[in-house]
């Protein structure tokens, strides 16, 4: 007798999106974290208009957005020296048509709050699952580091880039060009909304606006963080500075590497998202580029998706096994167009730009155009803040 209807490994967007639409459902759930809290800098704050909508149709959108947060609804940046505006949102037909920039562990803690009433749903922090539970090639729950074994009926692994329930499964590395120096800077210029990229021969660094900070990233060619860090702290920091008037705080800022943490990129997929008992969601099926920050909300769409097709099934005790390849059928798509996106923009504009040593002297044509011309604005816009496939929620509340 299983101990939960479905298991999910990991409490990130997947996940914990995944848990509230199959607890709502009626689906006795139970997800697995091994942290203790959701206080992790390294992720993103970015919750997309599509993602928005989610939460509209769930009746959560009021609420979400009384959370501390901060709205853009443009995207610019600034190139060879020139501000120009990129990305309009205001024209998307949807409730909230900006991406809101909230803190993820503010947005993690929301999502578990709005779980929490059901009681099907049951979150475990500080709990690492270690191993699946195997019986005759179905998968049928997960071990905890304590031993533990925790039998499911389904097991969702939403365990993320570093997945380890996703070996065995096939996959395909897309690759990156870039890693990342994370870090944050104190405002010393005035107050403003304004979270930008910065792109100018050998140097892309991307500013979030986090209202008393700024969450900073400093990217450079992959591999070449030890090299970074031998040139020492004063040529980091020299660099920082160049960027412009919003990281002139970096010498009081930056005292040691310790408060400088290296992502490594990394974009890859899995080719076959299930097996018997098992299907791998967010990024542990597709890891994402930072670029356009849309790794979180594809991750929830996906959560979305699964909860669509094998909720309500799932909730009147079906058998949801030959269902789980629908979820892969649904969702690769869009997985492999971002995907196919993110590695034109890595190809076109960041390798090139971090190889260049003559400095620019004006933004690229496209870019030239997306800034005199309101109306091309839409079209990134459109693509970043709904991507492709947007999923609507159809799960069913029980009542
Ligand atoms: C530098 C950088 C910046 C980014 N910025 C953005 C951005 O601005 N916007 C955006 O949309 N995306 C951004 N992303 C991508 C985004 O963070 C991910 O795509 C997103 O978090 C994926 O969600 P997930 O739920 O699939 O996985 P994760 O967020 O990785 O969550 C996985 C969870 O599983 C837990 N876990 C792992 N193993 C176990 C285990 N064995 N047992 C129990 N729990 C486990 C982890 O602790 C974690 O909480 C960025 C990525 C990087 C590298």
């Amino acid at each position: 007798m299983p101990d939960t209807e479905l298991c999910i490994v990991g409490g990130g967007p997947a996940g914990l999106v995944a848990g509230l639409l199959f607890a709502r459902a009626g689906v006795k759930t139970l997800v697995l974290e091994r942290h203790g809290d959701f206080l992790r800098d390294f992720r993103g704050d970015t919750v997309h208009p599509s993602t928005l909508r989610i939460f509209a149709e769930l009746g959560l959108l009021d609420a979400l957005l009384s959370r501390p947060h901060d709205r853009a609804d443009q995207f610019g940046a600034r190139i060879a020296g020139r501000s120009v505006r990129v990305a309009d949102f205001r024209h998307l037909k949807v409730p909230a048509p900006f991406i809101a920039l909230m803190p993820q562990w503010d947005f993690l803690d929301f999502v578990a709050e709005a779980a929490r009433p059901y009681p099907g749903f049951t979150l475990r922090q500080s709990c690492e699952a270690t191993a699946l539970i195997e019986e005759d090639g179905v998968v049928r729950g997960v071990r905890t580091a304590d031993g533990e074994a925790v039998r499911a009926t389904l097991t969702l692994a939403c365990d993320g880039r570093g997945s380890r329930f996703r070996g065995g499964l096939p996959s395909t590395t897309v690759g990156s060009p870039m890693d990342v120096f994370w870090f944050r800077l104190p405002k010393t210029a005035e107050p403003q909304n304004q979270s930008m990229g910065v792109f100018d021969a050998g140097r892309i660094f991307v500013l979030i606006d986090r209202g008393a900070y700024w969450q900073c990233a400093s990217v450079f060619p992959k591999g070449m963080a030890d090299q970074i860090r031998a040139e020492g702290l004063d040529a980091f920091r020299a660099r920082v500075r160049a960027v412009g008037p919003e990281t002139a705080g970096v010498d009081q800022a930056l005292r040691s590497w310790d408060e400088v943490k290296l992502l490594s990129v990394s974009v890859d997929r899995l080719e076959r998202w299930h097996r018997p008992g098992l299907l791998v969601l967010g990024d542990a099926a597709h890891a994402m580029s930072p670029i356009g920050g849309v790794g979180i909300n594809l991750a929830i769409q996906d959560a979305v998706a699964a909860a669509n097709i094998l909720a309500a099934p799932m909730a009147a005790s079906v058998d949801v096994g030959p269902l789980l390849h629908k979820v892969q059928a649904r969702r690769m798509m869009p997985a492999k167009r971002t995907q196919a996106l993110q590695r034109l923009i890595q190809n076109r504009i960041i390798a090139p730009t971090l190889a260049a040593s003559r400095p620019m002297t004006t933004p690229p044509l496209a870019i030239r155009l997306l800034d005199s011309v309101p109306l091309l604005r839409r079209i990134p816009a459109r693509v970043l803040g709904m991507g492709f496939r947007p999923e609507r929620v159809r799960s069913p509340e029980a009542s």
